[in-house]
């Protein structure tokens, strides 16, 4: 059953890391009740993990993005 709450942008994105291609899910309510644009929802992949950050404006489109291997959890 396909979770309504997730939203699958319509574009795929790309890695600038890796060149690998994905399709962003967010919440629908990230998109919104954001308070402002863009949003940035960052996407954990790839061997060894990485991180890709991308910027989705209020129409659902990734308007930028930015990787890095360097991540910390705290
Ligand atoms: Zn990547």
């Amino acid at each position: 059953m396909l979770d309504n709450r997730l939203m699958a942008l319509k574009m795929p994105s790309k890695c600038p890391f890796c060149g690998k291609s994905f399709f962003v899910h967010v919440p629908k309510t990230l998109l919104e009740n954001a308070p402002h644009y863009p949003v940035s929802h960052l996407v954990l992949h790839g061997d060894p993990v990485h991180a890709c950050m991308v910027y989705i404006d209020a129409h659902g489109m990734v308007r930028a993005s930015e990787s890095t291997d360097s991540i910390q959890v705290v």
